[in-house]
């Protein structure tokens, strides 16, 4: 394979992309045709047969669903009012797991609800609702997860959480809550011990500056339904010539939060994904390795759909062996042209990437850094080379996830070339993994991941899940 012959193959998956508004239409159809797409819902069950349908038509072999058992959960009625000093009705909106609850207390701020915060203030916090905002991370800075802080909550004896969008904008902000038992996946034991609750950036800051002035109380009232339910990841391949068994695993997830159409959690994702197949399939036979495209299931319910396939394919003696994985949680939101690549502890693999983007002449950042909250984790807890691209959305001072699991989510924060650009940069990332007998990248043992997620300071959490070492 010369340097020449890996050109003409990406003149070619460029061209195509450039030339074909194919990621367009099918973000149109998940995102205004269906709606949502919640994890275990109809919703998420019909995108499931158009992903499928798609990559048959784009001449993908081994399409499959791949079925696993989740909980899902159903929104009812969610009423919040201030009770004191003053009464009033509060916009609010419950969060996946919340369960039933009629319930009246002081609420107790926490700020930003970070473990300090709750250190400080553990005494005051037992029997109360706590109120933390939700994430407060500006881009490139990690600040503690909503569900961290909601087990740092629980575990102080809190009654209840309300968190706090970090935007303005009047919108609710969402996200699934821990259950009792992380282990399971059964409805019982996937529902959140004590109620969670989005508040808008300003129902939240109303509240802040009451707080100061004294003693608040709220009341909750809310119905709400965890169910027994069904998900599916959606697969697709373009054998490998020389090494069918060694497998380049991409793509994003195409479930979302029901307030929103997941427009850029994750739709955008899913269907650069998608375009990445479609273009690649045009090489099949002149590939040497596999790619496997996939639409992953219940991410948004605690990765689900990564851990059952990480669970099935990458664990010894499936026969397959992963090269890498680039999970697109986020690629394609925006206008285009600011993508990052992120590796999950695996600084060696920087400056491969850095001199791709030089062999491309196509800028995009590259930085390190392990973390949690997103499917390319469940292979990284297995030691699998890794990465996520996304898509920075250029809209000025948002911070923590932006539109991101709120209502205004909504296609019309994504564009035909935003998808394009993230399109052409996976797919040529992909082509080479593929191709590129040079890689430098390798399998960690368990005891490296072990190590690593020690140093990360999230071991604990991960052995708490059951998720390490992995089954
Ligand atoms: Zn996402």
């Amino acid at each position: 394979m010369t340097a020449e012959h890996l050109r003409e193959m990406e003149k070619e998956i460029i061209g195509e992309i450039w030339t074909s508004d194919e990621p367009w239409r099918n973000l149109v159809y998940l995102c205004d045709d269906l709606g949502h797409r919640f994890a275990g819902t109809q919703r998420e069950h019909k995108a499931a047969e158009y992903l499928r349908a798609r990559m048959l038509d784009y001449g993908l072999e081994n399409v499959r669903l791949e079925a696993f058992p989740m909980a899902s959960w159903e929104r009812g009625p969610c009423r919040l009012t201030l009770t004191s000093p003053l009464e009033r009705p509060l916009p609010a909106v419950a969060m996946p797991y919340c369960p039933s609850a009629v319930l009246e207390a002081e609420v107790i701020d926490v700020g930003e609800g970070e473990l300090p915060d709750f250190e400080r203030l553990a005494d005051q916090i037992p029997g109360k609702v706590v109120l933390t905002d939700a994430e407060t991370n500006r881009p490139g800075e990690r600040k503690s997860h909503r569900t961290d802080k909601f087990n740092w909550a629980i575990e102080r004896g809190a009654i209840a959480c309300l968190f706090i969008n970090q935007n303005p904008g009047q919108l609710h902000i969402t996200g699934s809550l821990s259950g009792r038992g992380p282990q399971s996946s059964l409805a019982a034991d996937r529902e959140a011990a004590i109620p969670g609750i989005g508040l808008s950036y300003e129902t939240g800051h109303a509240l802040r500056r009451l707080a100061q002035r004294g003693p608040i109380r709220i009341r909750i009232e809310t119905q709400n339904r965890t169910f027994d339910a069904v998900s599916y990841n959606v697969v697709g391949e373009i054998p490998g010539a020389e090494h069918p068994d060694e497998i380049i695993l991409v793509g994003g997830h195409y479930d979302g939060h029901d307030i929103s159409q997941g427009a850029g959690d994750d739709g955008a994702g899913t269907v650069v994904g998608l375009e990445v197949g479609r273009v690649l399939a045009r090489l099949k036979g002149k590939l040497r390795r596999t790619v496997r495209v996939i639409c992953f299931g219940a991410e948004e319910l605690g990765l689900l759909g990564a851990w059952h396939h990480a669970a099935l394919h990458a664990r010894p003696g499936s026969g397959e062996r992963f090269r890498f994985v680039l999970n697109l949680d986020g690629a394609g939101r925006g206008a285009g042209g600011q993508e990052q690549l992120t590796l999950s502890g695996l600084p060696e693999l920087v400056p491969y990437f850095t001199g791709l983007a030089r062999v491309l002449k196509y800028e995009f950042a590259v930085r390190d850094e392990l973390h949690s909250h997103s499917d390319h984790f469940p292979f990284a807890v297995r030691g699998i080379p890794n990465a996520t691209l996304n898509s920075r959305d250029s809209t000025a001072g948002m911070i923590g996830r932006g539109w991101g699991h709120t209502e205004a989510d909504t296609l019309d924060k994504v564009s035909l070339r935003g998808l394009q650009m993230a399109a052409v940069l996976a797919a040529r990332l992909v082509l080479w993994l593929s191709e590129d007998e040079t890689f430098p990248g390798r399998q960690r043992s368990l005891e490296e991941v072990r190590q690593q997620l020690a140093d990360a300071g999230i071991l604990e959490r991960v052995q708490q899940a059951g998720r390490f070492p992995p089954a």
